[in-house]
């Protein structure tokens, strides 16, 4: 808090940022005429290495359901579909002592929320989610915070103050961000719970056919995972990138507001490094105002989108 602080909104002077984003800037005179405030990037966040790290937690998490499934439904028989084709062809009574589907369904069932709760959820308290004590914390938090640094970076571009944050704990020091993050951690943590969740109605749907359709264990197995890929792991993939994103911009929105400003446009994300085009999605936002209520909440406009936001000073 060495740093002063700027006054409140009305001292800033009109230098609404030229945003150098022409998606059709392929043109390099463009960028010699104009020097940017600041060059279009492909990702404005540049928080890959953050969302790769994240995402690769979260694979992890799946594949050990994966191979617990193959292990339990295909070769363990928990759910004594093999015996059950048998049964078929040649009734023995003692097959008949076995549980009832339904039961067995349950029991799978839980089991496998058991596994889930343990390698994947690891479910928490709301209180423990605030203070930043789940898994997924650790990684929304970093979004967040940098976010906040790089919102301090844009501010100082434009010849204003902001105050230079050398770590986490200087920025959560500040009760406007150890507020803000707690919803950001709920956020995250929601999201991979309702992810389960419908994991687990699809899976009990699965369990269902695989038991009335008697499918072969191989068959139930693979049907299974095949839920915990394109429910589970894909979506909460998905949701690796997209909290960190929302993280990103809340975080800058939250230190905009902070220092004393009220308007903010879009830093729109550009697809390859040959062809600099703006995102078509995120196209809609680029070259609008919205003031930070307006913003909250906008970005990620898509699952993979990256844009971010920049100040707009005015007087
Ligand atoms: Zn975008």
């Amino acid at each position: 808090m060495t740093t002063p602080r700027r006054q409140r909104p009305n001292a800033h002077s009109t230098l609404r940022l030229l945003l150098f984003l022409s998606h059709r800037s392929t043109d390099s005179t463009l960028a010699i005429l104009t020097p940017p405030p600041h060059v279009p990037a492909k990702d404005p966040t540049q928080t890959k290495t953050l969302r790769d790290n994240f995402g690769s937690d979260v694979n992890k998490r799946f594949r050990a359901i994966k191979g617990e499934v193959r292990q339990v439904v295909e070769e363990l028989d928990v759910l004594h579909l093999g015996r059950q084709s048998a049964e078929n062809s040649a009734p023995d009574p003692r097959d008949y002592e076995f549980l009832s589907d339904s039961e067995k369904r349950q029991r799978f069932q839980a089991w496998l929320r058991e596994q889930v709760d343990g390698g994947v959820l690891e479910p928490a308290e709301g209180r423990a989610v605030r203070r930043g004590e789940h898994w997924t914390s650790q990684y929304v938090q970093k979004g967040y915070a940098k976010g906040v640094t790089d919102a301090g970076a844009k501010i100082r571009q434009q010849g204003s103050d902001a105050q230079v944050f050398e770590d986490l704990e200087d920025i959560f020091n500040q009760p406007v961000h150890s507020s803000k993050i707690e919803l950001v951690y709920t956020r995250a943590y929601d999201g991979l719970e309702g992810i389960t969740q419908e994991m687990d109605t699809q899976i009990s749907r699965e369990l269902s056919n695989a038991i009335s359709q008697g499918w072969n264990p191989r068959k139930a197995a693979r049907e299974i995972n095949d839920r915990v890929d394109a429910i589970g792991m894909t979506r909460a993939r998905t949701l690796s990138q997209t909290e960190i994103i929302h993280a990103h911009a809340e975080g800058t929105l939250d230190r905009f507001e902070s220092e004393g400003f009220t308007e903010v446009e879009a830093d729109v994300e550009h697809h390859t490094a040959d062809d600099s085009r703006v995102c078509p999605t995120c196209a809609s936002l680029q070259g609008n105002t919205y003031t930070l209520a307006e913003a909250r909440g906008r970005i990620p406009i898509h699952p993979r989108c990256r844009c971010s936001w920049i100040p707009i000073v005015d007087d």
